[in-house]
């Protein structure tokens, strides 16, 4: 076989018929290689024309040779992209803010003062009504986000709509200055397993992203999160994601006055094992309604030592963190981000539940398309 084109290392000139990948999935032309060594050696110099072509020399190239932990050891090909400037909520009447949201160190001292204390609050009509209240507000807000997700979007982008949208709301975001988490909310794409940071990374063709949204509106929180495709996701990580739904739907099925905390991990770990997966132990579901994360603890692993029996009245979230490979998570340097030791991908789901005289309310619910999750409606 002949070839027209020549290598374009420079000084090599030899006929070449290897053409970069990236260049043909951007449509740039030409871009043709005799060898693998040549591509190889062309490479730091050749990847700045992707990032030229694509316009975005300004976060592209920005981020080449961004590396803010040189002695870390990623444990998969994500690697973290600048964060822009930390978004602030208006100090206004409207918008009540948790206490960690001023404290110097993000510390939720309502919540400190209760850890370690089991004791699993029944909540009344009026404080139920506001839950339903805040879960609903959660729930617009994360609808919001699955519509910003797609090729070329960044977190960051995700977190402006996520953080404007609470504002709109008279919500103040949550996660926003807990221990100083510094983003209104969390976005965990592919090997990250949650507590992702928003940052200036172009989604990619192919990425999983979840997007984990807690609201605080007039006292209480609501907290829910999905995990979207972005573009063409493969068949086996399509899989991974449907599987990690099918999981939470499960435990959710078994939610009634009377059930044992600890059962929902029975249920969850039954279910993923069978289809090859593992379930994260070192994240749980928690209580939550005037404090973020409170009793109850709910593992979504088998044979766990969750303290504790439903009751009507009670809120909690089931948030199930399903991997391809280990269940063992690793954290950046940067003291949040939890990724899978193994690299592989990992998926979520999360909903905040109201025990009910007969079963469950979940209240974070989608209200449109038969309440089903964002991904299946391209599935
Ligand atoms: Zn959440
Ligand atoms: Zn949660």
């Amino acid at each position: 076989m002949t070839s027209s084109h020549k290598c374009e290392t420079p000084n090599c000139n030899k006929p070449a018929t290897l053409q970069c990948p990236t260049c043909i999935k951007i449509g740039i032309q030409g871009s043709f290689f005799c060898s693998q060594e040549c591509f190889k050696s062309a490479w730091k110099q050749h990847k700045l024309l992707h990032a030229l072509a694509k316009g975005e020399t300004g976060t592209e190239s920005a981020n080449s040779g961004y590396n803010p932990w040189p002695y870390y050891t990623f444990t998969g090909k994500l690697r973290p992209w600048k964060q822009t400037p930390i978004r602030t909520v208006p100090k206004i009447d409207t918008i009540t803010r948790p206490d960690y949201a001023d404290h110097p160190a993000g510390k939720p001292l309502s919540e400190e003062s209760f850890r370690g204390n089991t004791t699993i609050k029944v909540l009344n009509d009026e404080e139920i009504e506001a839950m339903r209240v805040s879960c609903k507000l959660g729930r617009e807000v994360l609808d919001e986000a699955a519509k910003t997700v797609g090729v070329g979007v960044t977190t960051d982008e995700i977190d402006r709509v996520v953080h404007e949208a609470c504002i709109e709301r008279e919500c103040y975001p949550s996660p926003l200055n807990y221990y100083k988490f510094p983003a209104s909310c969390c976005t965990s794409v592919n090997e990250v397993i949650c507590h992702g940071i928003p940052d200036t990374r172009p989604l990619e063709d192919g990425d999983l992203c979840n997007v984990d949204v807690t609201v605080y509106h007039r006292g209480f929180h609501g907290d829910l999160n999905e995990t979207f495709f972005v573009g063409n996701v493969s068949d086996k990580h399509k899989n991974l994601v449907k599987v990690t739904y099918e999981a939470l739907s499960k435990a959710i099925d078994i939610v009634k006055p009377g059930e044992r905390y600890r059962e929902i991990g029975n249920v969850i770990q039954k279910h993923v094992q069978a289809h090859g997966y593992s379930v994260v132990k070192s994240y749980c579901g928690h209580g939550i309604h005037r404090l973020f994360h409170t009793a109850p603890n709910v593992p979504h692993y088998a044979k766990n030592n969750a303290v504790g029996v439903m009751k009507a009245g009670n809120v909690f979230t089931i948030e199930p963190m399903i991997s391809e490979g280990t269940w063992r998570d690793a954290q950046w340097p940067d003291d949040w981000t939890a990724v899978t030791q193994d690299g592989l991908w990992s998926a979520q789901f999360e909903q905040t539940l109201l025990v009910t005289d007969t079963g469950c309310e979940i209240l974070t619910r989608r209200r449109t398309n038969n309440g089903q999750p964002w991904f299946m409606d391209n599935f």
